[in-house]
């Protein structure tokens, strides 16, 4: 068999991985292309694939197209899955993103690159004492509470500066920036408008001093809005991955 032929039996044997690559791509694309509208370069715009309800193959399949930086939201899972991930360890990041209880901080601390979620003091307090001396400080953005944000956890806007200020100088973290959830929304300018408000407080807390680099907002339906609005990180799993099942 020729590598071609080689190439095209692997494909048709592996129709699941085949659209992971290919949804990838179209998620690229709109990343670009939002970028361009913006006048940003489309490299200051990470795509984290949020592998949250799918398989490690899924995450291997994702890996094989080249993407590197993967979300996950439930801690037992996603241990599971950096074990079963194991081999590819060294070239992948892994961002938790969902929300965290004070008594689940340790592992997440001992096995994520990222945390994302980080809405209240005393979570940064516990993954900065259980982040191992041996690994680097745990990148970590507040949560913030943007008007109407669907979740409803996260810090308001009002007492995002006091807290910031304070998970900055905890010893294994590094605050990189800030994160939110909003409410879906219809419309681009609907989209953009908690997303503004966002950024307008992440400038605002670099004016006062924070170094602040990250802005992680955006997901599938509302990416292009939120690349308009300066996002740094974008979180995008339906795009990719297809549609959720909960029910097992
Ligand atoms: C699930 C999830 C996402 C991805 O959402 P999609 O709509 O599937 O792209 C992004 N961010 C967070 C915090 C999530 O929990």
């Amino acid at each position: 068999m020729s590598d071609l032929d080689h190439n095209s039996a692997n494909c048709a044997a592996n129709p699941a991985a085949n659209r992971v690559a290919h949804h990838l791509d179209e998620v690229r694309q709109r990343i670009a292309k939002a970028a361009q509208a913006a006048g940003r370069d489309p490299q200051a715009v990470m795509l984290l694939a949020v592998s949250k309800t799918f398989p490690a193959d899924a995450v291997r399949a994702a890996h094989a197209a080249g993407q590197r930086a993967f979300g996950e939201n439930y801690v037992q899972e996603s241990l599971d899955k950096i074990q079963t991930l194991a081999d590819l360890r060294a070239s992948l990041e892994w961002h938790f993103i969902g929300p965290l209880q004070s008594n689940k901080t340790r592992p997440v601390a001992e096995h994520f690159d990222w945390v994302h979620s980080v809405d209240r003091l005393k979570i940064a307090q516990r993954l900065s004492e259980q982040r191992p001396d041996n690994l680097p400080p745990l990148n970590v953005c507040l949560q913030v509470n943007v008007s109407g944000e669907a979740s409803k956890s996260g810090v308001g806007i009002a007492e995002a500066a006091d807290i910031a200020r304070q998970i900055a100088v905890l010893p294994k973290l590094t605050l990189r920036g800030l994160m939110s959830i909003p409410e879906p929304a219809g419309d681009l300018d609907a989209q953009r408008a908690p997303h503004r408000e966002l950024r307008e407080l992440f400038e605002r807390l670099r004016g006062d001093g924070l170094a602040l680099d990250t802005l992680s907002m955006g997901m599938s339906a509302d990416l292009e809005a939120a690349v308009l609005e300066g996002a740094t990180i974008v979180r995008v799993g339906t795009a990719i991955f297809g549609a959720r099942d909960y029910s097992h």
